[in-house]
């Protein structure tokens, strides 16, 4: 059901960075006021959202958040939604990143169209309950296993789309795994998938057999087509893994700076401190965004290091400080590359704040701009944030200050999108009051 009117009082949002509250007003799915307050607004006329059933908030228009935080709807930029919850069928034993390539890459032409689908949309719309409102995937498509195998997985994520373009939006960028002995198929299939809708161009050059000639393959094609790219770009402890050198130069001399993404960044966090910064302003100066992935890279990485284990999770104050946009991602959800994970961006939050060192007060805003702003300008969302004239895209989370975002996870949160209240989810913090669960309108 469309919400046509909606007025919200008391309303706290941190990306705002005073402790005001605010008076938010939305018409037709967009924002048409979004005003400070003197103080706390007293008001008979407004219903408690807490107090209101999912039914009921659907057809309410004047509401009193009572000091909860509203944050834009969550944007997480780097995801592998087609090989989600594939886990109790991929086992991975070492934990490595090498050994869940593998084992995917055995087990992968038993998935059928179907049951790609079907994670797709499962691991969507969990993520879009936890206050999603875009998502970037990447896709598995392995073309030297066969044509077919690969195409399976695009049409399963088109289809999947399809299924809840009511409820969250979806990219795609397929990691094309670049072979020079099978370049002629890799780039026919490259061909046909972004003129069937695929949205951009990804890879994972540093395991590639020549990351150089990979790297100018992808830009080629993503020049052709006129897309975005986004590579996965040195996962590996190894100081000496830089692709993201070369990546800078192809960014650079193609002027694809704001349109180039380098996910997970791990030897930028292993290698000496000074060369470490001399990338970092490469990457600030050609125009190429970060996204980290601490969940999975905290999982899978320092596997071969004893006692004092390297977390693989990349420089992100630093990154930050030198002027490259930077976002948290959830990666890999419950698969051979991250047993756990839900696609609650908040969780991925609360592990950015740990793995990298942003826990003081004022690093809570700059964690929540990584799971908000800053991947919407990443991934190329327009008028984001919660501003009049910008879609009304946001979710209200159960608690009263930033930092309590982190100490509660709050299970109840309510989501909007697309013009309408998606999921609501109520459940006190002792689990007394029955959980919610709001099925699409
Ligand atoms: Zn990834």
């Amino acid at each position: 059901m469309q919400t046509e009117m909606l007025e919200m009082i008391n309303v706290k949002l941190p990306l705002e960075q005073c402790s005001d509250l605010f008076t938010v007003k939305a018409r037709g799915g967009r924002w048409t006021a979004v005003d400070r307050q003197e103080g706390v607004i007293f008001s008979s006329e407004h219903l408690p959202i807490q107090a209101l059933s999912f039914d009921e908030l659907k057809t309410t228009v004047l509401l009193n958040l009572e000091g909860k935080v509203m944050l834009p709807g969550f944007v997480d930029a780097h995801m592998h939604l087609d090989k989600a919850y594939s886990l109790p069928f991929v086992r991975n034993k070492s934990g490595t990143l090498l050994e869940a390539i593998e084992n995917y890459r055995a087990v992968s032409p038993a998935f059928t169209k179907e049951i790609i689908r079907d994670r797709i949309v499962k691991a969507a719309l969990s993520s879009a309950s936890f206050g999603s409102a875009v998502l970037r995937s990447h896709l598995d498509v392995p073309v030297h296993l066969g044509r077919d195998i690969a195409m399976r997985t695009i049409e399963a994520a088109l289809e999947a789309r399809e299924m809840v373009g009511g409820m969250v939006d979806i990219q795609y960028f397929p990691m094309f795994f670049y072979d020079p002995a099978y370049e002629r198929e890799l780039t026919e299939f490259a061909f046909e998938t972004l003129l069937m809708g695929i949205d951009g161009v990804g890879g994972a050059p540093h395991l590639s057999p020549n990351p150089e000639t990979n790297i100018g393959w992808a830009f080629r094609l993503a020049q052709r087509f006129d897309k975005p790219i986004d590579l996965h770009s040195d996962e590996s402890d190894n100081p000496d893994t830089k692709t993201i050198d070369i990546y800078c130069d192809y960014v650079k001399a193609g002027g694809y700076g704001g349109r180039a993404t380098a996910g997970h960044l791990c030897s930028l966090s292993a290698m000496e401190h000074g060369e470490a910064e001399r990338l970092i302003a490469k990457m600030a100066d050609a125009g190429v965004a970060a996204v980290t992935l601490p969940a999975v890279n905290l999982y899978l990485q320092g596997r071969g290091d004893r006692g004092n284990v390297r977390r693989g999770v990349t420089r992100v104050r630093e990154l930050t400080e030198g002027g490259v946009p930077i976002a948290a991602a959830s990666d890999n959800i419950q698969d051979p590359f991250h047993p756990f994970g839900r696609g609650d961006l908040l969780q991925i939050g609360l592990m950015t704040a740990y793995a990298a060192h942003l826990a003081k007060e004022e690093d809570i805003v700059t964690v929540l701009r990584m799971l908000t702003s800053n991947p919407a300008t990443i991934t190329g969302v327009k008028q984001y944030g919660i501003a009049a004239g910008n879609p009304a895209s946001f979710v209200v989370l159960d608690a009263r200050l930033e930092e309590e975002l982190f100490q509660e996870l709050p299970s109840s949160r309510w989501v909007y999108n697309k013009s309408k209240w998606t999921f609501a989810s109520k459940l006190s913090r002792f689990g007394l009051e029955p959980s919610l669960s709001g099925s699409p309108a």
